[in-house]
């Protein structure tokens, strides 16, 4: 098996088209959390190599900015294929170091692939303006410029389309980019320079760097040379790195944390309801931004809605991601599982009923059982933090405006879902909900098409669909005068 990955999981940074060990010799151990095996070690880099790959992207930013988006568009197209053609390689991977269930990576791999072909056709549409102009003798364009070195920060959990959304459209747009992929799953991410390599993307456009957090995180942040941060990540962390950039007035794109509400009014199709909820839940085991975080659901819908969704939760097969068949890998790491821990006896403690799992797995290591949890109140510590975890906490409503002032309650406001059959409650729901993406009778929504992100302390601008690409470009206004018209 890691022979056909081996070709993909490289142990170096990939600095200015070279593969580098850090300065220091020094590496980071990288786990399989299916088995709690090592699987390889990364470079445990710092300032230096940071410091190192952003001039390297600087330089390659003078030769890149001036292709014409054409060109960028033809080699993102290649990169794209690239993508495609190992999508099966790059999914085991991801499956090694991630855990998640093959079948989900492998829907990640081609995600990331259909970002770098969405961008790569976006890049030609970076339109500027005529202005009418108020002067007879003078002409105002308005055009549009790649910002310059971008500093991508990715998380764990998606560790291979959360690039795909920075580096497609920075590309595209005429960027450079260093990108330091998280620390669990590197490899998908030093994954993107052999990928680079292979469509012919030219040496310094994309650097990656592995190793301490807060010292790479530090340089992206404070060197002048970098333009524009985009972090995927938590709110703790993106908070730190909103601080950091404002040292040099940089451009930040925050996706941050969420807690996603789930409301199901009586009038809902309750299996559709509950198909949603077993997608909205229990991808990536609950490791999600977008996982829902606390189902609402309405008195007369409740019993039958619960019956449903704990019938549906014990049948998940948890298992190995490489297993065939398996629907739920391993949490990412203890620190992940003593968290959902925590929170279900908080959960106990205060009086909801356990109606599935809520141990960990026999299968030992990191594994969870999917967990449903009953007459949840807003109390339990997960009406405000993220479980990120396999738990579903459902809270019972009467009337409609109660669950909409409960699911807005809370700092977050990324995705949220909501389950009706009444039009006139749609728009309501829809108009009332402070979120960044609302899902209505879809439990699942994520597409390249469409703008991803959060308001609140959720984040700051939006990856995918045409505003995708604004985050990585500059406008500039030009007055052309003195034309004796
Ligand atoms: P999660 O809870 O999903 O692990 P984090 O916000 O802790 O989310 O991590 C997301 C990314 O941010 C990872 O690549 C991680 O290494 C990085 N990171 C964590 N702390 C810092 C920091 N102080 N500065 C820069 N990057 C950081």
């Amino acid at each position: 098996m890691l022979q056909k990955t081996s070709h993909f999981m490289r142990e170096a940074n990939y600095i200015d088209g070279e593969w580098v060990p850090a300065d220091s010799g020094q590496t980071i151990d990288v786990n399989n959390p299916a088995t709690g095996l090592k699987i390889g070690t990364v470079p445990k880099s710092g300032k230096a190599e940071t410091a190192r790959a952003i001039e390297a992207a600087e330089r390659a930013f003078h030769s890149w900015k001036k292709t014409s988006a054409n060109d960028r568009a033809k080699l993102l197209r290649k990169l794209h294929d690239v993508i495609m053609d190992n999508q099966d390689a790059l999914a085991e991977l991801l499956v090694l170091e991630q855990g998640k269930p093959m079948a989900e990576a492998k829907g990640e791999v081609g995600m990331s692939a259909a970002y770098v072909l969405w961008f790569a056709e976006e890049g030609r549409r970076v339109y500027g303006d005529v202005v009418p102009s108020p002067w007879a003798d003078r002409r105002i364009l308005v055009t549009r410029e790649p910002v310059g070195v971008i500093g991508a920060i990715t998380p764990w959990n998606f560790p291979s389309s959360m690039l795909a959304r920075k580096i497609g459209p920075a590309l595209a747009a005429g960027c450079t980019a260093v990108a330091k992929p998280a620390s669990q799953t590197p490899y998908s991410g030093l994954a993107w320079g052999a990928l680079c390599e292979e469509a012919g993307i030219p040496k310094g456009v994309v650097n990656i760097v592995t190793g301490s957090a807060s010292e790479i995180g530090d340089e992206l942040c404070t060197n002048p040379l970098v333009k524009k941060i985009t972090f995927t990540g938590s709110t703790e962390v993106g908070k730190i790195l909103l601080e950091k950039s404002a040292s040099t007035v940089k451009k930040v794109s925050m996706e941050l944390g969420g807690n996603a509400p789930f409301l199901v009014f009586d009038d809902a199709d309750v299996d559709r309801a509950v198909e949603g909820a077993i997608a909205a839940k229990y991808r990536n085991s609950g490791q999600t931004c977008v996982c829902t975080n606390r189902f609402f659901v309405q008195d007369g819908i409740h019993d039958a809605f619960v019956e449903k969704l704990v019938a549906r939760t014990n049948q998940l097969k948890v298992g190995p991601g490489l297993e065939e068949g398996t629907q739920q890998g391993p949490l990412i790491d203890d620190k992940a599982v003593e968290k959902v821990e925590e929170l279900i006896a908080d959960a106990r403690a205060k009086g909801a009923r356990i109606a599935a799992g809520g141990e960990r797995h026999a299968l030992g290591g990191t594994f969870f059982q999917p967990t449903v949890i009953t007459d949840a109140t807003p109390d339990m510590r997960f009406m405000k933090e993220e479980i990120f975890g396999p738990v579903s906490p459902i809270f019972r409503f009467a009337k409609e405006e109660d669950a909409v002032a409960l699911a807005n309650d809370t700092e977050f406001g990324l995705a949220c879902y909501f389950y009706t059959s009444d039009l006139g409650r749609a728009f309501r729901v829809m108009e009332g909900l402070k979120y960044g993406l609302v899902g209505v009778n879809e439990g699942i929504i994520t597409t390249v098409e469409a703008p991803f992100g959060g308001v609140k302390e959720s984040g700051l601008g939006r990856e995918g669909g045409h505003q995708g690409i604004e985050d990585y470009l500059d406008t500039k206004y030009v007055c052309i005068g003195g034309l004796g018209l």
